[in-house]
Parts: C-alpha cells; sequence; structure tokens
C-alpha cells in the first residue's frame, strides 16, 4: 500500500498516545519516524511501531521521560535520557549541546540510556539547521547482538550507526550510516518482503556468506562494511558512545535482554570558532561543485553527496506516497491494537 505522510503520522501519533506519551511527545515520535520513511530508510520508520509498542507494555520504554543533565563542566555535558523515546531526549541532549557549542565553540555530549534513537541523521540534521557541524558515535545494546567482527563468525556487536554532518548554505551534507554492511532493520524489511540481500552482508552460522535475511533468527551475523575498516568504526562508536557516554558495552551478557538501548557520544562544533561560517560554507559549496562536476563512471547517473539520495527519496514519497508492505502494515495495525487502539480508530485514520 501507499499511504500519505499526515495520516502515517497521526496513526503513529495515535498509538503513542494510547501508550500514555504526552501529545507533543508522541508527535515528534512519530514525525521522526515518518520523516526516516519519506527519507526512504524504512528500517528506521514506522515499523518500529510494534517494537516501541512492546517495549512500552513490558516497562522498557518510558514514554513520557526528559532527558536530565548528570554531568556539566566546561564544554563537556552528560545527559541520561532516562530510556524515553530516543527521538525526543536525544534531541533534548542535542539541544543541550548546540546551546553550549553556541557559548563555548564547542560541546561534547554524552546522550546514555536514550530508548531506540531512531534515525542519527535527524540529529545532525538540526545541528546542521543551527549552523553547526557535528559528529556522532553511537553504539546499541539491550538486545543480543548480531553483528561480528572482521574475521570472526560469532556476533559481538551492534549495527552501531556513525554520522557526520556539515552545515551548507543550502542543505547540508549528511553523512549517516549504520556500519554493519547492512543495516538490521533492512534485514527486517528484506524478511518481511520476502526479497533476498545484497551480496557480502549476511553470513550463515558457519560463517559463509549469505542472501537469505532468514539466516539472522537462525545463527548468522551481519558482517562489518568494508570490512576491517568499517569493523574498526563500528568499535570506535561502541567504545565511544558505549564506553564513554554510555558506560554501557555490548560484552556485558546479562544486559543483553530484548529491548534497544542508544548511547550516544556527540561532539557540536561551531564554525565560527575557526575561519566562520560563511567561510567555512564557501569551501563546502566549492568541492560540492568540484564532486558535482565529476563524470559518472558506467552504471551511475551521476555523483552525489551524502544526503542527496535522502532528499531524492523524500521528494518522491511526498509527492507519491510511502510504501508499506502488507506484512509490516499488519504488524504496525495489531501493535496498535495492543496498545489500545479499535479497528475504527484506526480506520479514521488511514482510510
Ligand atoms: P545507507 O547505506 O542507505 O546510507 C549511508 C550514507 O550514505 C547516507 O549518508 C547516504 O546519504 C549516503 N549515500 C547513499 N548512497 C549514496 C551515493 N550514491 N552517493 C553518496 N552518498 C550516498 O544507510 P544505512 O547504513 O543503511 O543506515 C540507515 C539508517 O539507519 C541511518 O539513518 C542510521 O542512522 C540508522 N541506524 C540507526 C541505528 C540505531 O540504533 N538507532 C542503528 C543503525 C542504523
Amino acid at each position: 500500500m501507499l499511504i500519505n505522510q499526515a495520516p502515517l503520522t497521526e496513526l503513529a501519533k495515535q498509538v503513542f498516545i494510547h501508550l500514555g506519551a504526552t501529545e507533543e511527545r508522541a508527535l515528534e515520535t512519530a514525525a521522526h519516524l515518518v520523516e526516516a520513511n519519506l527519507k526512504g530508510h524504512d528500517s528506521h520508520g514506522v515499523g518500529m511501531i510494534p517494537t516501541y509498542v512492546g517495549s512500552a507494555l513490558n516497562g522498557r520504554l518510558q514514554v513520557n521521560a526528559d532527558a536530565e543533565v548528570v554531568r556539566d563542566k566546561g564544554a563537556v555535558l552528560l545527559v541520561d535520557g532516562k530510556l524515553g523515546f530516543g527521538q525526543v531526549v536525544g534531541r533534548q541532549a542535542t539541544d543541550l549541546g548546540i546551546e553550549r557549542a553556541r557559548d563555548t565553540g564547542i560541546a561534547c555530549v554524552g546522550s546514555r540510556n536514550n530508548h531506540h534513537l531512531g534515525r542519527i541523521g535527524t540529529y545532525g540534521e538540526h545541528c546542521a539547521r543551527a549552523g553547526m557541524v557535528s559528529v556522532h558515535f553511537v553504539n546499541v545494546v539491550g538486545h543480543p547482538p548480531f553483528v561480528s567482527p572482521w574475521g570472526g563468525r560469532n556476533p559481538r556487536m551492534q549495527t552501531n550507526p556513525f554520522c557526520c554532518t556539515v552545515p551548507t548554505a543550502g542543505e547540508p551534507i549528511v553523512l549517516d550510516m549504520a556500519t554493519s554492511a547492512i543495516a538490521l532493520g533492512k534485514v527486517r524489511v528484506a524478511s518481511m518482503k520476502g526479497v533476498a540481500v545484497p551480496d557480502d552482508c549476511l553470513f550463515d552460522a558457519e560463517g559463509v556468506p549469505t542472501n537469505d535475511p532468514g539466516a539472522i533468527g537462525s545463527g548468522g551475523t551481519l558482517g562489518p562494511f568494508g570490512k576491517h575498516k568499517g569493523y574498526g568504526l563500528a568499535l570506535m562508536c561502541e567504545l565511544l558512545g558505549g564506553g564513554l557516554a554510555g558506560e554501557w558495552t555490548m560484552q556485558d551478557v546479562s544486559k543483553q535482554q530484548d529491548y534497544t538501548v542508544n548511547h550516544m557520544l556527540m561532539f557540536i562544533i561551531d564554525p565560527d570558532l575557526f575561519g566562520g561560517l560563511a567561510g567555512f560554507q564557501r569551501e563546502v559549496a566549492g568541492m560540492s561543485d568540484w564532486l558535482h562536476s565529476t563524470e559518472p563512471a558506467r552504471g551511475f547517473d551521476k555523483v552525489r553527496l551524502p544526503g542527496e539520495p535522502e532528499r531524492e527519496s523524500m521528494a518522491e514519497r511526498l509527492a507519491g506516497g510511502i510504501p508499506i508492505d502488507d506484512q509490516s502494515w499488519g504488524a504496525i495495525t495489531r501493535a496498535a491494537g495492543r496498545a489500545g487502539m479499535t479497528d475504527e480508530e484506526i480506520k479514521a485514520i488511514v482510510e
């Protein structure tokens, strides 16, 4: 099915309100998820609703928690998300960092104990809109690992995302990526759609490459992107996001349970600390033009900058609607029911 931004946001918002969230928190979380769908990352969109509902009903997700500053010294802040909606408490921590960076020129924010943060690029874009450069190292804990280290066949980490965002005079440059060869949610989406995953992303329980998304769940693992290099970056996300900011890394097996927690270490930098925003943006614009002027290689239509594929997807999906496969839609509506919505309430929003 194809569904438009407005009803999908309203449905997600109502699910979260039925879980007890305030309208404001429910709307912020819903809008973040739907924006992920619009930007082409269905893995981090409304398909997460069943997981969030399960997490709230079993008492993990605290739907009305706000982030709280637990340490504050100079340019450094440690902020506890208290297992609130990551989309809310992660943004609150980012706001605190932006405010601090305006004062000190650079802020380093440890944002710990966030329930799933969703698409990390959202926080980077938030910084870029404020004229800041940002770097985000994130780890993922709270459930068992699925990603094997380079050269190994046992899962040891998660898809630990990394993001770096640069403000421009127009749309920001947004490098926002899982450090696994494929995001776990994309394996879930492939499994729901019954399609194969690309080559060199998944390994079966014997460590043999496979295209079957079902390998996850039967002892298989996701590999890191870029072999030892992606593995190295994933490790830094684990150590900086998890070890430094969160004091919770994947090796604590007793804490591998049934929910998703993200810890994030952010560096937020005011370009005015250096040569100033305008001069920086001139360099960025010149470099962007330089890259865009590259002749496309065989099989490619053009060279893009990080963040452009998401904006292309958004333009397309705003105009034509967001595609949701039947299995995912079934899971979302069943979750809405578990949250307390009636079929009539759901139909009134989406039909
Ligand atoms: P991806 O592989 O689709 O894209 C990664 C990056 O590459 C993006 O910045 C994108 O703009 C850029 N890109 C893609 N094609 C490009 C091209 N042709 N030219 C130039 N740049 C290009 O993303 P992913 O690794 O599948 O991650 C998907 C999302 O999952 C991200 O938003 C990430 O934050 C999120 N994520 C979240 C968690 C979590 O625990 N919260 C965990 C893992 C991933």
